[in-house]
């Protein structure tokens, strides 16, 4: 696999309204997406410094008493912070199937759409060193 960058660095928060205005405000940050994506039952909001490159993607789930919402398991399991890592790839397809070649546990072998339309995938922690790790392939 080639890693281009890291893409964003995922945040579970309990309240993302107030996430953002944290971002803003105190670390001068700037809101550049913000999406409710249904399907997955989450909110995102992409910020980044003023020079732009990785992003935080704030992740709020829409229904928190949802038990079968990975974000609302999360954060009633573990609280608020730092969720995944993402990192942007060219093929996604090529990348899945040269981690799985190497015996990686793959959460999806298939790539899926996500946030801000862009091809993503999960990779299981176990597999990636204790860190859930998400490969983008921005869509133009
Ligand atoms: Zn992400």
């Amino acid at each position: 696999m080639n890693a281009e960058n890291i893409d964003h660095i995922g945040v579970a928060v309990e309240n993302i309204d107030q996430a953002i205005k944290f971002y803003q405000e105190v670390l001068g940050m700037k809101l550049v997406h913000f999406e409710v994506l249904e399907d997955r039952g989450i909110k995102v909001a992409f910020l980044t410094g003023q020079n732009g490159e990785t992003a935080i993607e704030l992740m709020e789930p829409i229904n928190h008493y949802d038990i079968n919402n990975t974000v609302a398991k999360f954060l009633k399991n573990r609280g608020q912070g730092l969720h995944h890592i993402a990192i942007k790839v060219s093929d996604i397809q090529k990348s899945l199937e040269e981690l799985s070649g190497k015996g990686l546990q793959l959460i999806d072998t298939k790539p899926r759409k996500g946030a801000r339309g862009h091809l993503v995938a999960f990779v299981h922690p176990k597999s990636a060193m204790g860190i859930l790790l998400e490969l983008v392939q921005p869509q133009e």
